[in-house]
């Protein structure tokens, strides 16, 4: 026995509701799932420690097929340490494919919320269908969290992807608060920087009980785009010219802080500023998830347009791209599907934070999409819903370079409620390869199977006021197995 885990017992169990920020699972697998929770009676105690002292504490979990916990469980302890913010991350293993089970965690005599998740088919198999939905974006202050609401609520949902901008950085203030009803205290008021600072920010976000019925309702599988570190950083570059030295610093908590507070695996646990975010999810036949980091490894923002231009800049890193493109040339499967944070397709030379700033890079992946079949790429960061068919060459007006189609999801809050166009709608519908443009809040619902795909764009037209918003099909496109396009139904 280590001291620590003697230290755990002699500790008295925590006052309050410990399960306060709700519980959470993904790094999903055939036959394993990562189960996420974090200890904070008083989630948004302003010293970013959740009411907790420096005591570990044990946390016991349980997996069972059965809702009421009857019957053969999974059964396991973790620690729950005040270096990572009192949170476990416990893998749970030798489950059944394809397999809806239900979790719970328990510290003394206080048992969390049950979750429930469901198992990635068997390699091999050839699953009739699969079903995910996409969110990004969901800055507290700008709005209630009804997208996450209707997502919750989905009947066929086996994944939810969270694309980047899961918090936001900025201080919250008078000219930022929208979410009406609320008040937040004067931790909030300062941009993070600080560990404690990203934990609160976390806090915050998650204490809200749509967001807890989210990933309770199903995994999660997650990637970060900007502003869960500084909004546009590249690599270690600052865009608001923090040196370097003190950036890297920043880096490193924000990181960290993300790994606390997501259900992913330990292999994502990040060393300083390096953080292996990247993940790779078979669905039998029927579908090959590549799960993409496209913020810590870019260049820095172009300075002309001849940087822009040059042949050596990339998005992804050397590696990820290495790894990207032969995943893609060497899947079987009928979809080939990547979790990317921003967009790919061209929309303005201008959009230099977007695959816009990156041409080379973006060519790279359209022909490696080209050597693949059936991509799809799905896409967070603009707050806007859009849909694109991607080209190989966007010069060549004929769809018979289409290499795939992007999904491009709106925000779940940020920029508040939104209106169906604005002043930015011409920049993406000048080009005959975007087939809708949203400026309001919503999500994507997806279903793949054997002959096609149906992406699904939904909407709500306010999140200002409260999260009572009804969900709006905005539009339902139909992409055949073979056919790159975006048919609207
Ligand atoms: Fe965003
Ligand atoms: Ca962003």
């Amino acid at each position: 026995m280590s001291s620590q885990s003697s230290r755990a017992v002699a500790a008295p169990p925590p006052n309050g509701n410990v399960f306060s920020l709700g519980v959470a699972s993904g790094a999903p697998r055939h036959d394993s799932m990562v189960l996420w929770t974090r200890l904070a009676p008083q989630p948004l105690a302003e010293d970013g420690h959740g009411g907790m002292s420096l005591d570990p504490v044990t946390v016991h979990w349980e997996v069972c097929a059965d809702p009421d916990f009857r019957g053969r469980s999974f059964r396991g302890k973790a620690l729950a340490q005040p270096e990572l913010a009192h949170s476990v991350h416990p893998k749970v293993t030798g489950l059944d494919p394809q397999t809806e089970y239900w979790y719970r965690f328990r510290v003394g005599r206080t048992t969390s919320p049950v979750g429930r998740f469901r198992t990635l088919p068997a390699p091999g198999s050839s699953p009739e269908s699969f079903s995910f939905a996409t969110t990004t974006c969901q800055a507290w202050y700008h709005g209630h969290y009804a997208v996450q609401r209707h997502i919750a609520a989905e009947k066929e949902l086996d994944l939810v992807f969270f694309l980047g901008d899961y918090i936001y950085e900025y201080g919250i203030n008078a000219g930022n608060h929208w979410r009406e009803g609320s008040t937040v205290t004067d931790a909030h008021r300062y941009e993070t920087e600080t560990l404690e600072q990203y934990r609160l920010r976390y806090s915050l976000t998650k204490s809200d009980p749509n967001l807890q019925a989210l990933h309770a309702r199903c995994a999660a599988v997650v990637t970060w785009d900007d502003h869960e570190v500084q909004n546009d950083y590249a690599r270690h570059t600052s865009a608001y010219g923090i040196p370097a030295e003190l950036f890297v610093h920043r880096i490193a908590v924000a990181y960290r802080a993300f790994y606390e507070n997501m259900p992913i695996d330990v292999t994502a646990l990040p060393e300083g500023t390096a953080a292996d975010l990247t993940d790779e999810l078979e669905i039998g036949d029927l579908a090959s998830f590549s799960v993409l980091d496209t913020r810590q490894f870019r260049d820095p923002k172009p300075v002309d347009l001849e940087e822009q231009y040059r042949p050596d800049r990339t998005m992804l890193g050397t590696e990820q791209e290495a790894w990207v493109t032969r995943r893609l040339a060497a899947s079987k499967a009928t979809w080939n599907v990547l979790a990317n944070g921003i967009t790919v397709s061209r929309i303005t030379e201008n959009r230099v934070d977007q695959w816009d700033g990156y041409p080379a890079a973006r060519q790279r992946l359209l022909d490696a999409m080209a050597a693949s079949r059936n991509c799809v790429v799905l896409t967070g960061d603009t707050h806007r819903h859009t849909a694109s068919e991607l080209r190989r060459n966007f010069d060549d007006p004929t769809v018979e370079g289409n290499v795939g189609v992007e999904l491009i999801c709106s925000s779940a809050t940020s920029d508040g409620d939104g209106a169906p166009t604005d002043n930015l709608a011409k920049d993406w519908l000048q080009h005959d390869w975007v087939k809708m443009y949203d400026g309001r809040r919503g999500y994507v619902h997806v279903r793949l199977d054997r002959q096609q795909m149906q992406s699904t764009y939904l909407v709500v037209d306010w999140v200002r006021a409260d999260d009572r918003a009804p969900r709006v099909v905005r539009a339902r496109f139909t992409t055949p197995a073979g056919d790159p396009r975006l048919i609207e139904a």
